[in-house]
């Protein structure tokens, strides 16, 4: 090729990057003063975050209500176990899933977990007991789950899992309390996620050595802000449930995340918290991004686990696992795994609105056995080819999968086409259903 040709060459590829470079630096300054613009510098950050707590403890405060009746012998009750055959993270769900229920029909949630494939001991190796006053399972009158006219007067109802679940109430995920969703849609940009975060702080209370073992590694890892939280879920879940995503598909977002940060703030270290079931993935992290700093439980938990109550250490991996996720400032992962999830439901529990504090490599939040998920168009579309679908204000679309491109896949449920549209065109649908109100909690 001639030395024209070479330089030609070269100039339409710098001029490519140096454009894409331009545009992307213009992006992230709009993007970043519109955020800045819309959060913190109206002040109310404060208020957000004194609101949410407030809400979690009118929560917390009718669960222990609900959970501790003052006769068992008469009380109603819910009975779940854990023997769900499927991970930490599925088996939890199961058990948030279970409170939801007994919260909505005024029920104590009886938890069997003896032999627990986590700890034959059950659940009250490493969480606290989910009542003082009622564990035992006995009734006058028992069911499985039905009808509200088949098991209304019945004392002992007992719950399928989700899948199997017949009739489906209105309250199951993702709706929330109709008597708190006012408040919450108010100050949270997610009100089912934080609901559903609720459920788990109250089943996820630590015992006393597990809540010293999490201070110790949390001193033990240097874990501080700002850090990052990283999940990379592998081994069996790879080619089954979700695709191989590499380390730098993940870097990508922390350092966007960093760079973002970076604009407002100092940052002498970039710190990332690494959670993932692939142990050879933490040395590749550190020889590729030697400017990052990785810290992972995966390098203690081995010898954390010794001479303790867990029946294998891989309770406390993942204990452990989640914890540090949910403390970080910004979680990337794959929503696809039930790991990830929970650490953003409990992300919502320990700080003001952080609903927008993840980047998920492939699906949108969801809670395994959610009702429909709908969003509402807030402007008209037209379709411009036919793999698109038309949107009228106030359209309610039944959300496939977000493609992180700016498009979002869904069905109308008004047309019922289906196919790609702006996903800034629409907003979350928030689900609201009549739940009890627990006014004896208050007193
Ligand atoms: P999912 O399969 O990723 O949706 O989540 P599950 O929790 O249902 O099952 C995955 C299981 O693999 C977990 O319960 C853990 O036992 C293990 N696991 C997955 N990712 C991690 C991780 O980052 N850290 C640790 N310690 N364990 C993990």
């Amino acid at each position: 090729p001639s030395l024209n040709h070479e330089r030609s060459r070269r100039k339409v590829e710098n001029t490519n990057r140096e454009f894409w470079y331009f545009i992307k630096s213009e992006l992230n300054k709009l993007k970043q003063l519109a955020e800045e613009t819309l959060r913190n510098i109206d002040g109310n950050d404060e208020w957000r975050l004194k609101e949410l707590q407030d809400l979690g403890d009118l929560v917390f405060k009718r669960l222990d209500y609900l959970q501790n009746p003052k006769d068992c012998s008469t009380a109603k009750k819910i009975v779940c176990n854990l023997h769900k055959g499927c991970g930490y993270g599925c088996q939890l769900h199961h058990v948030t899933y279970c409170l939801i229920v007994a919260y909505a029909t005024q029920r104590t949630l009886i938890l069997e977990s003896k032999g627990w494939r986590y700890a034959s001991q059950g659940w009250e190796t490493v969480y606290l007991p989910l009542s003082n006053t009622c564990t035992d399972r006995s009734g006058s009158s028992i069911k499985h789950w039905g009808a509200p006219s088949v098991i209304e007067n019945i004392q002992v109802v007992e719950l399928p899992i989700v899948d199997s679940m017949n009739p489906r109430p209105l309250f199951m995920p993702l709706s929330v309390p109709a008597d708190l969703a006012e408040r919450l849609s108010r100050v949270h940009g997610d009100p089912s996620v934080w609901w559903i975060g609720q459920m788990v702080r109250y089943l996820t209370r630590p015992q006393p050595e597990l809540a010293d073992d999490l201070k110790r590694t949390k001193h033990r890892l240097e874990f501080k802000s700002p850090i990052v939280g990283v999940h990379v879920r592998r081994t069996d879940k790879v080619g089954v449930e979700a695709a191989f995503h590499s380390i730098d598909e993940y870097m990508i977002h922390v350092q966007e995340y960093f760079d973002k940060r970076e604009m407002i703030e100092p940052i002498s270290q970039r710190r990332v918290y690494l959670a993932t079931d692939e142990p050879s993935l933490l040395t590749e992290a550190r020889e590729k991004y030697p400017t990052y700093i990785f810290i992972s439980d995966n390098e203690i938990s081995k010898s954390a686990a010794l001479g303790t109550r867990y029946t294998d250490a891989s309770l406390r991996g993942v204990i452990v696992d989640i914890h540090f996720l949910s403390l970080s400032d910004y979680l990337v992962c794959t929503f696809s795994s039930q790991v990830c999830r929970v650490a953003y439901e409990v992300m919502q529990t320990l700080r003001s609105d952080a609903a927008n504090n993840f980047y998920s490599l492939d699906d949108v939040y969801y809670f395994g056995g959610q009702n429909a998920h709908n969003m509402v168009a807030l402007e008209n579309y037209k379709a411009k080819h036919s793999k698109e679908i038309d949107l009228e204000v106030g359209d309610l679309v039944g959300i496939a999968g977000n493609h992180w491109d700016g498009y979002s896949k869904g069905a109308n449920r008004r047309s019922g086409r289906s196919g790609l549209y702006p996903s800034y065109k629409v907003e979350n649908k928030v689900m609201v259903a009549e739940m009890p109100t627990y006014p004896e909690a208050d007193k």
